[in-house]
């Protein structure tokens, strides 16, 4: 049997913002500062164990800072937790990437305009967390169009995204929930607040996918951008997530061509090569 290939998306693994947090960080720690960080930097869990080993510790609120330098995160915090570090005179170094502080500024500036605000995304993420508390009292974040009803009669809407969510998805939703809720609503105002960087790597994921026989998408599985990667191939082809190269099951590659990777926006490049080269020795013994 021919021997399989194996092929990387032309866009995948870390992204800007990613890396611009995770160097922000390690400086910090490398100018000998204690650090700690309010949840996972990234949602990688082999980014959070590396930095673990410099030192900088992940923790779940304020109160159980040590001292430390606190250190926001990518994914950025609401206006309500900026206000309570600031009061409280913290060493603090934010990270929030700054296309994620885009979409925190449009979501106030519909909050100031007096728009009622509908969040494409998942409301326990805490990008959207985030974006909820920048959009003011009348606001909510969900998947389903059917709930900008819980809203009542607003004359001014404004939707946006998570920044991880799919373009199709995003302008879906727009549809249904421009749908539901005439006539009632006077204006309508879109703005696109999805991360290009995420739909670099979903189009290059998909193509590969519309060519291979199997694509493998590696990440962090609390990642929401690397559960999308997942969720854009999974109608194309047979598809698998995993953290490590250690969760591949062989069988996966009997009688496939062509075989994809990609990788979430939080996975380092070492993360990815070792899942290549365990595909390829894969690939080998079974030609
Ligand atoms: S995926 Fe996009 S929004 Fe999220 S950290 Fe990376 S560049 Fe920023």
């Amino acid at each position: 049997m021919p021997k399989a290939e194996v092929e990387k998306a032309r866009a995948l693994g870390f992204c800007f913002g990613v890396r611009r947090a995770i160097r922000i960080i390690e400086k910090a720690a490398a100018d000998h500062r204690k650090i700690a960080t309010l949840g996972p930097i990234v949602h990688n869990r082999l980014v959070v164990d590396r930095l673990g080993g410099m030192g900088i510790r992940a923790m779940s609120n304020l109160g159980q800072l040590k001292g430390e330098t606190l250190a926001i995160a990518s994914h950025g915090v609401p206006p309500q937790l900026l206000s309570q570090i600031e009061a409280s005179n913290l060493n603090v170094i934010d990270t929030t990437c700054p296309t994620v502080r885009s979409a925190q500024k449009a979501a106030r500036r519909l909050a100031d305009a007096g728009f009622a605000v509908v969040i494409f995304g998942e409301a326990p993420h805490p990008e959207v967390r985030g974006l909820l508390g920048w959009a003011g009292q009348k606001a909510i974040a969900t998947l389903d169009a059917q709930k900008v009803t819980a809203l009542g009669q607003v004359r001014k809407l404004g939707i946006l995204s998570q920044t991880t969510q799919s373009r199709a998805n995003f302008a879906e939703f727009v549809g249904k929930v421009t749908e539901t809720a005439f006539p009632h609503v006077h204006e309508i105002r879109v703005i696109n607040t999805l991360c290009q960087e995420t739909q670099k790597r979903q189009e290059a994921a998909l193509e590969l996918a519309g060519r291979g026989d199997l694509m493998i998408v590696v990440g962090g599985l609390n990642s929401a951008n690397t559960q999308r990667l997942a969720e854009v191939c999974l109608p194309v082809v047979e598809t698998h997530l995993i953290e490590t190269a250690d969760e591949i099951n062989p069988d996966w590659l009997n009688g496939k061509r062509l075989i994809g990777v990609t990788a979430g926006a939080s996975t380092p490049d070492e993360a990815i090569e070792e899942v290549v080269e365990r595909l390829k020795s894969l690939a080998r013994e079974l030609s």
